[in-house]
């Protein structure tokens, strides 16, 4: 553990691909609001670009970053599950936003193996939303 100098945050040329997101005017990531996150063309792995204002200060920024760095500043808000992380309505998984997958609704069956008239399937849809990662991820949403 080692501390880092205001200074030289970044190391010099040492930089990942992603840059951290950080208010140069404030030095400080402290009120940055992510305004959008959407996939490098053509995608990065782990890094996508952002767009993003300081709240403080009012100044924007966009570049590439990577999702960790991201991960970073909206952990002050949003708690990640399962790999997922979450950005407003953006989903990001392996490092790229999902993408809305609109199927068929989604079908829960329900199996009763105690009914009297043996198993019995029920059939339930639900309003959801499908997000789809390129890895073949899939999550739904509530509607
Ligand atoms: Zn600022
Ligand atoms: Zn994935």
């Amino acid at each position: 553990m080692s501390t880092v100098p205001d200074s030289c945050a970044t190391g010099g040329t040492n930089q990942p691909a992603g840059q951290r997101p950080w208010c140069l005017e404030c030095r400080s990531d402290a009120a940055l609001i992510i305004e959008s996150i959407v996939s490098r063309v053509p995608p990065t792995p782990g890094i996508v670009h952002i767009e993003y204002t300081c709240a403080a200060c009012d100044s924007y920024y966009a570049h590439p970053a990577a999702v960790e760095q991201i991960a970073t500043i909206l952990n002050n808000t949003t708690t990640p599950s399962s790999g997922v992380l979450q950005f407003g309505h953006h989903y990001i998984h392996c490092g790229e936003p999902m993408q809305e997958f609109n199927a068929e609704p989604i079908r829960i069956r329900a199996d009763f193996p105690d009914s009297h008239h043996g198993p019995r399937l029920t059939d339930v849809s639900l309003p959801t939303r499908v997000l789809r990662c390129q890895c073949g991820f899939r999550m739904s949403l509530p509607g």
